[in-house]
């Protein structure tokens, strides 16, 4: 058999559709976020500015954070040393956990190594423990929670239209009443920026006798008084059962959790493999994580500052007739181009024309023809550095021959 044109065949298919992803070699000016040297193919180095980082509030070279981590690794060394089980609980992990339970309002907290490890498995570890659990999932939830909830459920689980309660009710209400429940979401959608209603949802599962299951990646340390996300800036965060989330973008370093009552961790800590199974985080990424929860919770005026740039940089593209999805209510700004090969044309030379790092979002991160650039405007993202991206987009805009809004054709 010949197995390398099997790979050949793969490659040659996403190369046609125009999503063959190409990694930016990329480097922070720790200091100087969102400031980075890029390394081109041919080894020669550009200065750019990062316009899609995850690390949506520069926490990743907050001193407090590094300074955290520094101290760590002399006191404790690099590696956790093991699982959870086997020697790889640290001081640094029972403090986290700790921290992570008081942000969300919750009796207990678990670490997982990634956010995309805690939703695989939290979800399909949830159809161990309830025989017969249905999960009600929103059609745009993250891979990572569609994966868990195939792992384990298979046939169990009804898709409703994306942010669609009317659609959600009817499901609940043609499910077996005697069925255990859960309806799964995201608070802050981060392709598209929308965020769930959160009230009505948790009346729905009340009505319904269902948990709910919210992963808050895109929201925690960004949304509420103290960082706990948009159920907790919605007053909603006790009511919600499952609160997931991420270590890696608003905290800046790495790693995933979920919070809620104590017989509900400790379930999913007994039977959740992707959590038995593997090593824990260092205990650097669990002091890093420790500070930037904590400096965030008494640093509302970063919230406030990040949700200004955002408004901004909408606004600023609107104003050039460049098309900012409506959809977006939250702190993500997606610019719709509509086709794969521009969209991935228009992110290269803003990259080596115009030293614009922002990379191009297609299928199947997003559905065919609502490709997208996603830009992520932070608090150190300067009113100058907007001047040059909305300069640079609207030279493209006119160069690639796309559509602006309002029939601005270029
Ligand atoms: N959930 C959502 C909604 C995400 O967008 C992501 C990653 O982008 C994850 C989970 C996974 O989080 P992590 O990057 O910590 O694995």
């Amino acid at each position: 058999m010949d197995y390398s044109e099997a790979f050949r065949e793969a490659l040659d298919k996403v190369h046609a559709e125009g999503r063959y992803r190409v990694f930016a070699d990329l480097k922070r000016h720790c200091g100087s976020f969102p400031g980075a040297t890029w390394t081109r193919p041919d080894g020669t180095e550009q200065d750019v500015v990062v316009w899609c980082s995850n690390d949506y509030l520069g926490q990743g070279e907050n001193p407090v954070v590094t300074d955290a981590m520094k101290r760590a690794i002399d006191e404790a060394g690099a590696g956790s040393g093991g699982t959870r089980n086997i020697a790889g609980t640290t001081h640094y992990h029972v403090e986290l956990e700790a921290e992570l339970a008081d942000l969300h309002g919750k009796q207990a907290a678990l670490l997982f190594t990634s956010g995309y490890v805690s939703n695989e498995a939290s979800l399909s570890t949830l159809y161990r423990i309830l025989p017969g659990l249905i999960v009600f999932s929103d059609a745009l939830n993250h891979n990572s929670m569609i994966s868990g909830i195939r792992t384990g459920g298979r046939e169990q689980r009804r898709v409703f239209r994306h942010n669609d309660l009317a659609h959600l009710e009817e499901l609940l209400a043609a499910a077996d009443r005697a069925a255990p429940k859960l309806i799964a979401l995201e608070s802050v959608y981060s392709m598209d920026g929308d965020i769930a209603d959160l009230r009505g949802t948790v009346a729905l599962a009340k009505t319904y006798g269902a948990m709910t299951y919210l992963d808050e990646v895109h929201a925690v340390g960004m949304y509420g008084p103290r960082g706990g996300g948009v159920a907790e800036r919605d007053g909603v965060m006790g009511e919600i059962d499952i609160i997931e989330g991420t270590l890696a973008k608003a905290f800046g370093v790495m790693g995933g959790y979920i919070a809620a009552d104590a017989m509900i961790v400790d379930a999913i800590r007994s039977y959740a493999d992707g959590f038995i199974f593997t090593t824990s985080i260092p205990p650097a990424l669990a002091a890093g994580a420790l500070a930037s929860i904590r400096w965030l919770k008494e640093h509302d005026e970063v919230r406030r500052v990040h949700q200004e740039r955002a408004a901004t940089l909408k606004a600023r593209l609107r104003k050039a007739g460049l098309p900012v999805l409506e959809s977006s209510v939250s702190h993500i700004v997606p610019v719709a181009v509509g086709d794969p090969v521009h969209c991935k044309m228009i992110s290269d030379i803003l990259l080596s024309d115009f030293g614009v790092y922002v990379q191009p979002i297609n299928y199947p991160t997003v559905p065919r023809g609502t490709e997208r650039l996603r830009f992520t405007p932070g608090p150190a993202h300067t009113d100058a550095m907007m001047d040059h991206l909305v300069q640079a987009l609207e030279t493209l805009w006119t160069h690639c021959n796309i559509k602006r809004v309002g029939g601005v054709a270029a």
